[in-house]
C-alpha cells in the first residue's frame, strides 16, 4: 500500500499549509525489491550511503539495498547521543542522500547527520514499535538532558512487511499502544484549544485519529483471534508521524500519557526502577489518564486561581532534575487563560471525555495482547499511584486535562 502523502499538504482551514518533506510512504511486503525504483520516483538518485547497526544488517529476510558506501555500527551500546552521532559523520563518506535500516536510534543517526549536512534522508524500518518513523523531530541526549529537536522528515519511508511482520510480539504490541494513546492525545489537544484558543487544526486531528481508529480495529481483531495486520498496524504509525510533520511539534500525537515515557526516561527519586519501552510505558499512562479523566467528568469542578509550580515541591519530586523542569515551567500554559474557562466549558469537556474507552477496557485490551498497563508493568510502585499525573505533567509545558487539574477544584 502506498501512502499519498498529498492528501495531509496544501492549504488549509486552520491558515497553515502542512508543507510535508516525506514525498512517498511504501508498505507492504517485499517492497525492499523495489526499492531503486522508489528511491528514482523521490529523484533521489545521488550517491547514496547506507547505516545498519549489527542487528538490522543480519535481520533474517533482510534486503540489503544497493549502497555506495555500507556503514554497519555496532548495536550494543548505540544510543542517541549527540556526540556519538556527531563521531559517525567523517565515516558517511560524503553521501547525496542517507538511507538507514532500523528503528528510532538508527532514524536518529541519519536524521541529525542529514540535517547537519544539508541531504534528504530515507528510512526503511525494521520495527512498527512506535510511531517515530515519519516524523520530523529528533530525540537526541545533549548534555544528558533528553531533547527534541525539530529536523527533518524522511523524502521517503520503505516498510518491507517481510522484515516487520518478523518483529518480536512485544514490540508490535508496544507499537498499538503507541497509537491508542491518541485517545488521550486527541482529547488534551481539544480541550486545551476549548479553554485557552490554543492553535487547533481539524486536519492534522483527523490524520491522528484516522491511525487511532485504523490501529483500534486491528487490535479488535486480534483479540478475536484474528492474524496481526501489520499492513494496517505499520500505516497507522505511518500516519501517526505524518500528523507530527503537518504541525512540526507532536501535539496531536503526544499529550499527558506520554508524559509516563519520559518520567520513566529520566528516573526522578522513587522511580529509579522504572523501566520499560516507550509504547509500554505510553500504553500504561494511556489507562492511567483514562481512568483519571474518566473521574474527573463525573464531578464538576470549581476554578482555582492560577498559582506556579511550588518550587519545593518540584524539588522533593525530582531531585537533582529539579532545575531542569523549573526551568520548563517558567512560563507556565497555565498562566495564559482564566480557569474559569475551563469550567464554564466543562459540560464540553465531559463530552470529549465521553469518547475515551474506560481505562479498565483499554488495560483489558493491551493485557489480552500480552501487553502492559499497570504501573507495577513497568517497575512504578503502585503506591505513587496518586501522584503520578501530578509529577508527569510538570515535566513538560503542555496544556493537558491532567496539568489543568492544578486549578481545578474537584472537592469543594
Ligand atoms: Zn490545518
Ligand atoms: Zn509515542
Amino acid at each position: 500500500m502506498i501512502l499519498d502523502c498529498g492528501r495531509f499538504s496544501g492549504p488549509c482551514e486552520c491558515g497553515r499549509e502542512h508543507p510535508l518533506e516525506t514525498k512517498l510512504v511504501v508498505v507492504d511486503y517485499g517492497c525492499l525489491n523495489d526499492f531503486d525504483r522508489y528511491m528514482a520516483e523521490c529523484g533521489l538518485t545521488g550517491r547514496r550511503t547506507v547505516i545498519y547497526d549489527t542487528n538490522t544488517y543480519n535481520l533474517p529476510g533482510m534486503v540489503h539495498v544497493r549502497a555506495d558506501k555500507e556503514l554497519v555500527l555496532e548495536a550494543k551500546g548505540l544510543h542517541s547521543e549527540q556526540g556519538m552521532i556527531e563521531s559517525i559523520i567523517p565515516q558517511l563518506d560524503d553521501p547525496e542522500v542517507i538511507v538507514t535500516v532500523g528503528s528510532g536510534t538508527l532514524m536518529d543517526f541519519a536524521r541529525y547527520p542529514a540535517n547537519k549536512l544539508g541531504i534528504p534522508f530515507v528510512a526503511i524500518p525494521t520495527l512498527a514499535s512506535s510511531d517515530g518513523f515519519t516524523a520530523n523531530i529528533c530525540s537526541v541526549v545533549v548534555d544528558g538532558q533528553k531533547k527534541s529537536i525539530p529536523m527533518h522528515a524522511p523524502a521517503l519511508v520503505c516498510a518491507d512487511l517481510n522484515i516487520i511482520s518478523g518483529a518480536p510480539m512485544f514490540l508490535t504490541v508496544s507499537g498499538i499502544a503507541d497509537i491508542l494513546s491518541k485517545y488521550i492525545s486527541l482529547a488534551d489537544w481539544k480541550i486545551a484549544h476549548l479553554v485557552s484558543g490554543e492553535y487547533f487544526c481539524e486536519r492534522t486531528a483527523a490524520a491522528a485519529q484516522e491511525a487511532l481508529e485504523l490501529m483500534a480495529g486491528c487490535a479488535d481483531r486480534m483479540l478475536k483471534g484474528g492474524e496481526p495486520d501489520y499492513e494496517a498496524m505499520t500505516m497507522a504509525q505511518m500516519i501517526s508521524g505524518i500528523s507530527m510533520q503537518m504541525l512540526g511539534n507532536s501535539r496531536a500525537a503526544s499529550g499527558a500519557e506520554h508524559l509516563i515515557a519520559h518520567l520513566v526516561e529520566m528516573k526522578p527519586p522513587r522511580f529509579e526502577n522504572a523501566h520499560g519501552i516507550h509504547g509500554e510505558c505510553v500504553g500504561v499512562g494511556t489507562v492511567l489518564c483514562a481512568e483519571a479523566y474518566h473521574r474527573m467528568a463525573e464531578k464538576t469542578p470549581k476554578a482555582r486561581p492560577f498559582r506556579p509550580l511550588d518550587e519545593a515541591w518540584v524539588r522533593e519530586k525530582f531531585g537533582p532534575l529539579a532545575g531542569g523542569i523549573l526551568k520548563e515551567n517558567e512560563h507556565d500554559v497555565l498562566a495564559a487563560f482564566d480557569p474559569q474557562n475551563i469550567v464554564d466549558h466543562w459540560d464540553e469537556i465531559r463530552e470529549i471525555i465521553a469518547g475515551i474507552p474506560r481505562a479498565a477496557d483499554i488495560a483489558w485490551t493491551l493485557h489480552a495482547l500480552g501487553g502492559k498497563y499497570s504501573l507495577s508493568d513497568i517497575g512504578i510502585d503502585e503506591s505513587l499511584r496518586g501522584e503520578v499525573l501530578d509529577i508527569s505533567a510538570a515535566i513538560r509545558n503542555r496544556l493537558t486535562l491532567a496539568r489543568m487539574s492544578r486549578v481545578l477544584d474537584f472537592d469543594g
